[in-house]
């Protein structure tokens, strides 16, 4: 109970901002009201004084309920509760009412305070739906996420991140070294590499696509995206996090692809363009490790009489034949390429002349001696080749090759199933390079 306002509070009541109403207990009539109360329900204040209190009200559907609740706020000091304001337009406007019980004049009045809450409301389900958001984000969605505190490097991994990688919730130690210790070992330095640059602000972001294995072993494809989202007093990074997708197979088509771009369908065999690249690539290498670089082309003699006879099927059949055995003879860093129709190329780095020679002509013996039912009593399938050597022959991709090329028509010509060499040209003079393989290589084949 209080005591009896004074004429200040009269003007405390008129511009308090929440809505004040003052209630006859026994009716539940609104004996006053202030202009906030107004604007709460979009009345008059001829439409609300005299008038029930239970109009403003959807849930206090009765006087019966009325006076049961007014026997609780005479008992309590004050009573409490959250309910709606029926606003004229129609529209239910959330609040929060405390009303007590004081004394006027011997007259029993309860001043009720209705708070407007539709704000706290909106952002209440708001943040609710965030977190439905966000946990649906931690558990259902299909990437990952982590959170990284760089201050003690300890780690959150959602558990769906744990899921992809085959860990159950309790798993995988909230540590950065259990990331670390799963990346590919191939992709780890530069994977950390992009990671700390971002940190160091040199990158706007963290962004890799990169191996991380899984708990059988097996490696994921993951494409990894994070970002600083905290930093300390002194503006340095101190939170990080990210989202893992798992990319498996989508990066598997796209290797299978550049497979597939890369190789002859026939032979198996790196193609034409690909030969072109690494042409030019090797070149360079040897050029910089001041080494030799053999080049060896060979063509299949009077093909296309194998397949006039016997059919395209049978003269695929022996190109494959003669690729696999070029195949086999040659050392693991050496190439071959199917250069075209029924050419191939060869790339030999650190080979010198003598032993091209040698190498050519033991393909060049192999392939004679291989036997072909198929072509039933027909002569040997045999090939001729040119071979040249940068820079005995050549300084550049282009120049080599010529020389090579050039050799192996003159090999056509002079009867074919035989090694030409290109002829030596002048080496430039500003560029020193060894004249011939480097000493002490030992050639294995
Ligand atoms: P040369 O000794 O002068 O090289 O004579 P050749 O008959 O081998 O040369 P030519 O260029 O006249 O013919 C090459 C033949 O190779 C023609 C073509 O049908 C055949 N050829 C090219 N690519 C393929 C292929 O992928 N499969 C088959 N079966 N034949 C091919
Ligand atoms: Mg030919
Ligand atoms: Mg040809």
């Amino acid at each position: 109970m209080h005591a009896l306002p004074l004429p200040i509070y009269e003007t405390v009541f008129r511009e308090l901002p929440d809505a004040v109403f003052l209630i006859d207990p026994e009716t539940s009539n609104i004996l006053d009201c202030n202009d906030a109360a107004l604007t709460q329900v979009g009345l008059a204040r001829h439409e609300i004084v005299q008038h029930s209190v239970l109009s403003l009200q959807r849930d206090v559907v009765g006087v019966e309920q009325w006076s049961s609740i007014a026997q609780v706020i005479r008992e309590s000091k004050g009573y409490y509760f959250v309910g709606q304001h029926r606003h004229k337009s129609g529209a239910e406007v959330p609040v929060e009412v405390h009303t007590s019980c004081f004394m006027r004049e011997g007259r029993e009045l309860f001043l009720s305070i209705a708070r407007d809450i539709t704000q706290r409301v909106a952002s209440e389900r708001d943040l609710a739906n965030r977190e439905a958001l966000l946990s649906y984000a931690l558990t259902e969605a299909s990437d990952g996420l982590w959170d990284w505190n760089l201050a003690t490097n300890e780690v959150f991994f959602s558990p769906q991140l744990k899921r992809m990688l085959g860990y159950g919730p309790q798993e995988m130690p909230p540590q950065l070294q259990t990331w670390e210790s799963n990346i590919h070992p191939d992709d780890a330095p530069w994977v950390q590499l992009v990671l700390r640059e971002h940190v160091e602000g040199l990158r706007e972001r963290y962004d890799a696509e990169y191996r991380l294995r899984n708990r059988n072993g097996h490696y994921l494809w993951v494409h990894d995206r994070g970002r600083v989202c905290e930093r300390d007093a002194d503006r340095k990074p101190s939170r990080l996090v990210g989202m893992v997708e798992n990319i498996t197979d989508r990066k598997n088509a796209e290797l299978a692809l550049q497979e597939l771009a890369a190789h002859d369908m026939l032979t198996g065999l790196l193609n034409r363009r690909e030969c072109e690249r690494v042409l030019r690539q090797q070149i360079d290498l040897c050029r910089r490790l001041e080494i030799c670089l053999g080049l060896c082309i060979f063509d299949l003699d009077r093909f296309k009489s194998v397949n006039d006879r016997f059919g395209h099927a049978v003269g695929d059949k022996v190109l494959h034949g003669v690729a696999q055995l070029a195949k086999s003879q040659i050392r693991s860093t050496d190439y071959l390429f199917r250069w075209g129709g029924e050419e191939f190329l060869m790339l030999c780095p650190g080979i010198g002349l003598h032993d091209l020679v040698i190498l050519a002509d033991q393909i060049r013996h192999k392939i004679e001696q291989l036997s072909w039912p198929e072509l039933e009593h027909e002569g040997p399938i045999t090939c001729s080749f040119g071979v040249a050597v940068c820079p005995d022959h050549g300084h550049t991709a282009d120049a080599l090759f010529m020389s090579a090329d050039s050799a192996m028509y003159r090999a056509k010509a002079n009867g074919r199933n035989r090694v030409e060499c290109g002829a030596p040209v002048k080496p430039p003079s500003q560029v020193p390079y060894p004249r011939s393989e480097v000493p002490g290589r030992p050639m294995i084949y």
